[in-house]
């Protein structure tokens, strides 16, 4: 009596649940049971849809991949995929399909099956990927052309000092604005999934004394001390990293004070430490500012001076390569970022 109250209530929770819930004959792929949300997703009634076959709404282009799907059944494999499939009024709908088999004698009989409508998925992905799009191609390429011509024009005016600064002042700017485009571009890459890395044999020690060097017009002292091994990295990335972090340290520390680089090999990765004897940052600001940009109270804003996207990106690039990066820091004595990276992938 129990089970039969509790066999009716899950039929009537099948019944009702938005996604569709079906079952199909293993050999046939006839429909042999469907819920109310599969006549909505199709369009197709109940009566109409238990005389279908399942590739007789799936457009042709995705057949192979459900036979593949339903291949692995054999293997007693569930799995979850994305296709298309063909409403009554020929529309197409984007759907989730996670399925399973049912096994008599180890056998596959029946797959049981859901689909989920993912239209407004789809469209948010195409509308984000059209907005990065838009903002490469109309922004940030125009923008970085505009930079070439700086230069130029700041050697034609030397003589005259105003418009030198003028021009000086618009070199900032566009140089601020065009690094904010990039960071930009990477964070929506990152949140996407389709941020990637170029990975060869790399020596960052060569990278890090390069880094070094850019810095040499702030007049700042960086020391480097120790040595790595090689690593398998990306050499852009990992110096956009290392940037970044010293970067940070001159901006958070002040002239007189020197900057050390710090690297030690441990039995799998590279670590390297940056370390300034700055202002540091409060224990319960510590974890904020690696995801300054998703934050929603105002306080700490207050302390935080730029745009605060470049600690999420040091660490999201850290992490596809499989390591790590934090922060040590006392308040008024200064702060060491760490980050690891393996010597093998
Ligand atoms: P930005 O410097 O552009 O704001 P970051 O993501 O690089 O962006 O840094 C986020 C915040 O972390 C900074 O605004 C600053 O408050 C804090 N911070 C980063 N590096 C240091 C440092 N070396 N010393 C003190 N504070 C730091």
């Amino acid at each position: 009596m129990l089970q039969k109250r509790s066999a009716d209530r899950y039929k009537e929770l099948v019944e009702n649940v938005n996604d569709a819930v079906y079952t199909v004959e293993f050999k046939t792929l006839e429909f042999t049971s469907v819920n109310q949300a599969a006549e909505r997703l199709t369009g197709y009634t109940k009566h109409a849809l238990l005389h279908k076959k399942v590739f007789e709404i799936i457009p042709k282009e995705y057949i192979p991949i459900v036979q593949k799907m339903i291949g692995l059944k054999h293997k007693k494999k569930s799995t979850v995929y994305e296709i298309e499939i063909i409403r009554k009024d020929g529309t197409l709908v984007p759907v989730e399909i996670s399925s399973t088999a049912l096994y008599d004698n180890d056998i596959p009989v029946e797959i049981l099956g859901v689909a989920r409508d993912i239209s407004s998925r789809k469209l948010l992905e195409k509308q984000r990927s059209i907005f990065i799009s838009l903002i490469t191609h109309e922004v940030k390429n125009p923008l970085t052309s505009a930079l070439l011509y700086l230069p130029l024009l700041q050697k034609r005016v030397q003589k005259d000092d105003t418009s030198l600064h003028y021009v000086e002042t618009l070199q900032r700017q566009m140089i601020s604005i065009d690094r904010l485009m990039t960071d930009f571009l990477d964070v929506m890459q990152m949140r996407v999934g389709k941020f990637r890395l170029h990975r060869e044999r790399i020596d960052v020690n060569e990278i890090i004394d390069e880094v070094i060097n850019q810095f040499s017009p702030t007049n700042r002292v960086i020391r480097k001390e120790g040595s790595a091994k090689k690593v398998f990295a990306d050499a852009t990335r990992i110096k956009q990293v290392l940037t970044n972090l010293i970067s940070n340290a001159v901006k958070y520390s002040r002239d007189e004070e020197e900057i050390l680089i710090q690297v030690t090999n441990n039995v799998s990765h590279v670590v390297i430490g940056v370390k300034d004897f700055g202002e540091g940052i409060a224990k319960e600001d510590q974890s904020k500012i690696f995801h300054v940009f998703e934050r929603t109270d105002v306080v700490l804003k207050k302390t935080i001076k730029g745009h605060g996207l470049g600690l999420y990106i040091c660490r999201e690039i850290v992490k596809h390569h499989g390591g790590k990066l934090w922060v040590e820091s006392t308040l008024g004595k200064g702060s060491t970022f760490f980050f690891t990276i393996p010597y093998k992938v």
